[in-house]
């Protein structure tokens, strides 16, 4: 439920609708906006008396949330969420993020290299995987902290701000420690307790859409952060299972960008990578990503895929990337956006 207040209403008349809701029980969440001040009532459990609330001074009107997630929904927050990162880089303005890195955190002289040559192409986050979610036991589970360590020090020396995933509760203390986003894998969107605990945490939560979730799903599943008072979450589209797994790894549902534009005030970004499975498709992928409206891709690129201990098949070699790179410049500007620059280098600079 949302309260929404007169153009003109008074920080006491604000002050005083927090008052009245929290003396109901519920909690209160003001937002102040351009258009409009509003102050969001969580945990209605239908039992909310509303004449009370549009009773008050300075009220105009009480809004009811059609849809089951309430505080990712646009009808609760009409103005884009940013999400705001280190060093003034944003996802959900108007620039466009590339997130760029090898499946996995391989070795010290792999993920270096590769955050070298993400940066050079004008990438500005470094992703890789230090915990991975593999379907096979007996596969690379990841260097886990040894690869944040080193996903540090890639950031160290390159600038580039760092995103990778986190498998458990546990893990999510290890990374947010390390990383400047905390990614929730597809096959995690629904760990409710992994969830929570991402909703604590300090940092931004990159969350994937599911294997094979419904959007309602997945929003909900935001719903799950926002409710533990993260509100810096940014969606990401990485295809879902479709019945023709011969041709594609996955289906790589393009509208779902476009759609969670109007459903939710969060920023959404697309992984042509996992989508497709196939180093060749992922260009077009991300071309047709970038002019649907995302707010950044993310990719797999690797200095030696050949040689990668995951995802090689879909990993791009690096002059791939830096083409990607040049060709997602010229989409964004086509439709009146930039690709994020990535930030200054550091003073001191390692290697090269
Ligand atoms: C990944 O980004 O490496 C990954 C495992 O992706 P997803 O969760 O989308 O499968
Ligand atoms: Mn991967």
């Amino acid at each position: 439920m949302l309260i929404v207040m007169q153009h003109g209403a008074t920080a006491d008349q604000v002050e005083r609708v927090v008052e009245t809701i929290q003396d109901m029980g519920y909690q209160a969440r003001p937002m102040p906006g351009a258009q409009r001040t509003a102050i969001g009532l969580v945990g209605n459990d239908g039992r909310v008396d509303e004449s009370r609330l549009a009773a008050l001074a300075g009220v105009k009107e009480i809004i009811h949330v059609t849809q089951p997630y309430k505080q990712v929904s646009r009808e609760w927050k009409q103005e884009d969420t940013v999400v705001r990162l280190p060093g003034g880089l944003t996802v959900g303005g108007n620039d466009v993020v590339v997130m760029a890195g090898p499946c996995s955190v391989e070795s010290e002289e792999q993920i270096l290299t590769a955050a070298h040559l993400v940066r050079e192409a004008g990438g500005a986050i470094l992703r890789g995987g230090a915990f991975k979610p593999r379907t096979s036991p007996y596969s690379f589970q990841g260097l886990g902290l040894k690869g944040l360590k080193l996903l540090a020090k890639a950031r160290e020396e390159t600038g580039l701000l760092v995103v990778t995933e986190a498998i458990d509760p546990e893990g999510v203390k290890l990374v947010e420690e390390y990383a400047d986003i905390i990614q929730i894998g597809a096959r995690n969107m629904q760990n409710f307790s992994l969830l929570k605990r991402a909703g604590r945490a300090r940092k931004p939560v990159l969350l994937k859409r599911g294997i094979a979730a419904t959007i309602t799903e997945w929003l909900l599943s935001a719903e799950y952060l926002l409710a533990e008072g993260n509100h810096h979450v940014i969606l990401c589209e990485r295809g879902v299972r479709g019945f023709d797994s011969t041709t594609t790894r996955n289906v790589f549902d393009l509208t779902a960008i476009a759609v969670v534009h109007e459903l939710s005030h969060l920023p959404i970004i697309a992984d042509p990578s996992h989508a497709t499975g196939r180093r060749d498709k992922v260009m077009p992928m991300a071309r047709a990503a970038v002019a649907a409206g995302a707010d950044g891709i993310m990719v797999e690129v690797h200095p030696q895929p050949e040689r990668a201990l995951s995802d090689g098949a879909q990993s791009l070699y690096p002059e791939q990337f830096t083409e990607l790179m040049q060709e997602t410049r010229a989409i964004a500007e086509a439709i009146r956006r930039r690709v994020a620059e990535p930030l200054p280098l550091p003073a001191v600079s390692g290697r090269r």
